[in-house]
């Protein structure tokens, strides 16, 4: 949404013509030379981008979750639909004598199954 805002300050405002940027000054409307202040336009453009990157650190924080996680491939028999093809991972449970426990994904059905 703030994308949508900074981009209508492109326009002039009053004849809508894509404004010009000659300097880093100023932004000109080429038709009826109106002229505004860039320091206008360009806060707003710099808020947009923060919060893109914001969204792309989430974004890519998750991504490093999934990353920590082992995916890999196994002959395991699908109880569900007999599939011999699983993705697996373990993870390590909270306390340490409780071990890792496996989890399959069947590759075809997405059938879930666990194994400590
Ligand atoms: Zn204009
Ligand atoms: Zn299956």
């Amino acid at each position: 949404m703030a994308y949508y805002s900074s981009r209508l300050d492109f326009f002039c405002h009053l004849c809508g013509t894509t404004l010009i940027v000659p300097s880093s000054e100023y932004a000109q409307c080429p038709l009826c030379k109106t002229l505004r202040d860039i320091q206008d336009i360009r806060d707003k453009e710099i808020s947009y981008t923060i919060t893109a990157e914001e969204i792309r650190r989430e974004l890519g924080m998750e991504i490093i979750e999934e990353q920590k996680v082992q995916l890999s491939k196994v002959n395991k028999k699908c109880e569900k639909c007999g599939h011999d093809e699983a993705n697996f991972y373990t993870r390590q449970m909270r306390s340490a004598d409780e071990g890792q426990t496996t989890f399959y994904t069947c590759t075809r059905c997405g059938h879930q199954s666990q194994e400590n």
